[in-house]
């Protein structure tokens, strides 16, 4: 469940896809999707070779390689001509994206991607555990909100957690941290910022958003993969947070304090670690929420969707 809309609320909206979004924003669009998920937003460098070319509630990340650049998350399918522009206007070739990569198989980080993956050329690369969605085009598990289909993308190469996209001098490391999806996949590279190392880490979302944590017949792990996944993330070192929806690690208000004359706007030491506390708290309420259910029915809570609606 989402913490800022009520069941009620959401139930009368879009379903799957509102409901996967990590954090909703405030300002809904007549479909029911928040306004800012395929608004226009100046791309711009972030720190070291990576850019932000998302639209103003859906963060795409570009890194940027002399041997070729990487594109992390496609955001929604209709979204794609608008990252296209904004990797453009940075002065950027579309042709120069070899290698696509995902947080996770949602409709709002995915759904761009098989598009890019045609005009681009490149090679999509992704988790074992969201493989299966990518290709399909749907959330893999029980969801109360459904499926949120997306356009399918064929995975052409699998990583494995710990594995390393060696490109142009960038090396960009995956970590499985399962749960928001059985895929769901933290990037982190190291980049140089004004003869510093920093250390960038884009986790993977970390919300419940409608999962079945009780009994999932399609995903039974689920419970199991978040509680080791919120631990992964409070243990690991990160000088910089990128979150897929911009606003959770305040984004595009560090963009703001960065054209402010700030330099250091987007190095926040303990801000993974704050915000994976802040989502494991969200958690263990929900946890606590769909135990109580079950006990209440004392029957198995089933999904109205998922993988099979
Ligand atoms: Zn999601």
């Amino acid at each position: 469940m989402n913490r800022h809309y009520g069941r009620r609320a959401l139930g009368r909206v879009l379903g799957g896809l509102v409901a996967l979004a990590a954090v909703t924003p405030t300002v809904a669009a007549p479909n029911g999707r928040p306004a800012a998920w395929t608004q226009a937003v100046e791309p711009f460098r972030i720190v070291g070779n990576v850019y932000y070319v998302g639209s103003r509630g859906l963060a795409s990340y570009l890194i940027v390689s002399p041997a070729g650049d990487i594109l992390l998350d496609g955001t929604l399918a209709e979204n794609a001509p608008l990252i296209e522009r904004n990797i453009a206007r940075l002065g950027f070739r579309l042709g120069d994206v070899k290698v696509l990569v995902n947080s996770h198989a949602h409709s709002d980080h995915a759904g761009g991607l098989a598009r890019l993956k045609q005009d681009t050329g490149a090679v999509m690369l992704a988790s074992q555990g969201d493989r299966w969605s990518l290709e399909h085009g749907r959330h893999l598990g029980d969801n109360v909100f459904g499926a949120g289909s997306f356009p399918p993308v064929k995975v052409d190469r699998v990583v494995k957690d710990g594995e390393a996209i060696r490109l142009g001098g960038t090396v960009l490391t995956a970590y499985l941290t399962p749960g928001h999806t059985p895929g769901c996949t933290t990037w982190s590279l190291p980049v140089s910022e004004a003869g510093r190392r920093l250390q960038v880490v884009i986790p993977c979302s970390m919300t419940v958003a409608g999962n079945v944590l009780v009994g999932n017949r399609a995903y039974p792990n689920v419970a199991t993969d978040y509680r080791s996944s919120f631990a992964r993330w409070k243990a690991m070192k990160a000088d910089v947070v990128l979150t897929n929806h911009p606003e959770v690690a305040d984004v595009l208000g560090r963009r703001r304090r960065q054209l402010a004359g700030q330099p250091n706007a987007f190095v926040s030491r303990g801000e993974l670690q704050r915000i994976a506390v802040a989502a494991q708290a969200d958690f263990d309420r929900e946890m606590a929420k769909q135990v109580g259910a079950k006990l209440r029915t004392g029957g198995s809570q089933t999904a109205k969707g998922g993988r099979g609606g």
